[in-house]
């Protein structure tokens, strides 16, 4: 936990940065080194009617300025200083995974990059403190074959969830399994597809799925396709109630306010911005409850339509039941 704690709060943060968040507050002449930061592995839960969702993290990594088409780099900058959260390392994704359980099974969103980007691994540090072995998780769902997503799928050559069924949809199996498109690839995606032949040989339970379908009671795919192939999300209903898990459908600072500003790791830029004019608005108009990877953690909020322009709204998680 110590380990934790380190990295979640101190791990890659300039010191200009904790400086800055800090010393404001303190008189230098009374100036006392700070307590260590508790070690809090973060957990947010929800309740939907008769499912619980957990959201857990498995870090955090900081994407350039010039990661964003169709903005420059000072743009983005700009709205992230405006926002109160710009970093000196550019824009924070975390990488948010949500436990879906049943009373029955226990439903994985993603697995993290495990160590592959940034401050990552704390995933299974997440889940033991959920009391949770990986071999107790029934299904994992990839939305996507990014390494942001599936890192932690395989460890040292290994399967990592032993007992699991595997889902992904069959065009980014397709696509991330290409020797041709792996050759062609630029060095950033190199990664990912090495990733993708790993989890394919080590996870005889894949389900390569084809279209929206439901894979439990209540819980169904949902073709988000665009920033790759087969960019799928979950939705899960009960009881009136939905959640809308996104995945890499919309970005911290840029979004949803703007549709046309990307994310450098988009397979396909219209087929992206497509897909986000034709959900933000959609989501808008239903109000729907929406979680989402990068978003800071949990992830949960709606897009909401204030005097006509587009924004996150926070949705209230704890203490709610
Ligand atoms: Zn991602």
């Amino acid at each position: 936990m110590t380990n934790f704690s380190r990295r979640t709060f101190a791990g890659g943060l300039p010191l200009a940065v904790l400086g800055g968040g800090v010393l404001p507050f303190t008189h230098p002449a009374q100036s006392v080194a700070a307590p260590a930061a508790a070690s809090v592995t973060p957990l947010a839960q929800i309740r939907l009617g008769r499912f619980t969702v957990t959201a857990l993290t498995d870090g955090y990594a900081d994407m350039p300025y010039t990661f964003f088409p169709g903005r420059s780099a000072a743009q983005v900058e700009q709205a992230a200083t405006a926002q109160f959260i710009a970093r000196p390392s550019g824009v924070r994704f975390v990488f948010n995974q949500y436990l879906i359980e049943d009373g029955e099974r226990k439903v994985l969103l993603d697995a993290g990059p495990a160590g592959s980007i940034g401050q990552t691994g704390t995933l299974p540090q997440a889940l033991a403190a959920l009391g949770l072995r990986r071999d107790q998780i029934d299904a994992v769902v990839v939305t996507h074959m990014h390494e942001d997503h599936m890192g932690g799928l395989v460890v040292g050559g290994q399967n990592n969830y032993p007992n699991a069924e595997l889902y992904i949809d069959r065009r980014d199996v397709t696509h991330w399994t290409d020797q041709a498109k792996r050759s062609g690839a630029p060095d950033y995606l190199q990664n990912s597809f090495r990733m993708s032949a790993e989890v394919v040989r080590l996870y005889p339970r894949l389900q390569a799925i084809d279209g929206e379908r439901e894979i439990a009671r209540g819980i169904s795919i949902i073709d988000l396709t665009g920033h790759t192939p087969g960019h799928i999300g979950v939705r899960i209903e009960d009881a009136g109630q939905s959640l809308i898990m996104v995945s890499d459908m919309l970005f911290p600072v840029v979004h949803p306010h703007a549709t046309d500003v990307g994310f450098v790791f988009e397979q396909d830029r219209a087929a992206a911005q497509a897909m986000r004019d034709r959900f933000f608005p959609r989501a808008a108009a239903d109000g729907a409850l929406i979680a989402a990877t990068h978003m800071p953690f949990p992830g949960l909020g709606r897009i909401v339509s204030d005097r006509g322009q587009l924004r996150w709204q926070v949705a209230d998680w704890a203490l709610q039941a």
